[in-house]
């Protein structure tokens, strides 16, 4: 396991977030491509978590990931979708022991924790999703559905292809002028900033969001869509509020 988002997020589970809260970011030793079934995870890769995290997780829920803003409230005594697979592209709960998961890629994960309603939500982020403004939508379903206050919010974010790398197009700077910079080879986009800016604006306090700051098309340990194509693999970010029996 490499030194950058697993162990780091392990550390910001601790540091940043109460001991009950468990974050966690795979790296490229185990591919997290959605598996064609209907079972949010393969058998492989539960075993490699299990190992990873020291215990068996005892419900995962995931989203087929379509880079809109659509979030799934998986609300405590709400009835239990039969379907786990719905389209969207992040998960709010405030159900113990359920792990919401995401997959990405070059894509940021952002970790979202209510300790006052002890509320969770991970997001997936791409440039796509953050035109969308999915931070910021999920601010606003954590505000409905269990009043949390933005001031409250503890936020992380999790690896992503950085300004360093980020190349974009021109229209960018149009869609995200303070987040998109202009350098002698062309544009360059900063998915976090951007993440961060709307969240702020949502009302989070800028001292309450940390970011892990490791870019995965520079990090070799990750799985990077710009450096390796179609066939890049996917790292899994996890959330999960630990309850009673695990
Ligand atoms: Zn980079």
């Amino acid at each position: 396991m490499f030194p950058g988002s697993q162990s780091m997020m392990t550390r910001l589970s601790r540091d940043f977030f109460p001991p009950h809260v468990v974050t966690f970011v795979s790296d490229r030793s185990a591919d997290f491509k959605l598996s064609k079934s209907s079972n949010p995870l393969t058998k492989p890769q539960g075993a490699f978590l299990t190992k990873q995290l020291g215990f068996r997780l005892p419900e995962v829920l995931t989203v087929r990931q379509v880079h809109g803003n659509k979030i799934l409230v998986a609300a405590r005594g709400a009835a239990r979708k039969s379907v786990s697979m719905e389209a969207a592209d992040g998960i709010l709960t405030d159900r113990p022991n359920l792990a919401l998961a995401v997959r990405t890629a070059d894509c940021l994960s952002v970790f979202i924790y209510d300790p006052r309603n002890e509320v969770v939500g991970l997001i997936h982020a791409g440039w796509r999703g953050t035109q969308q403004q999915i931070a910021r939508r999920a601010v606003t379903l954590m505000r409905a559905h269990w009043d949390s206050r933005p001031r409250d919010l503890r936020v992380a974010f999790g690896p992503a292809i950085r300004s360093c790398c980020y190349q974009v197009a021109s229209p960018f700077l149009e869609h995200f002028p303070r987040e998109t910079v202009k350098r002698k080879q062309g544009y360059f986009f900063d998915l976090p900033q951007a993440n961060k800016n709307q969240l702020v604006e949502a009302g989070v306090d800028a001292a309450n969001i940390t970011d892990c700051g490791v870019c995965t098309r520079c990090e070799p340990e990750c799985f990077s869509y710009r450096r390796e194509g179609e066939s890049a693999g996917r790292m899994i970010s996890l959330m999960m509020l630990k309850g009673k029996g695990v």
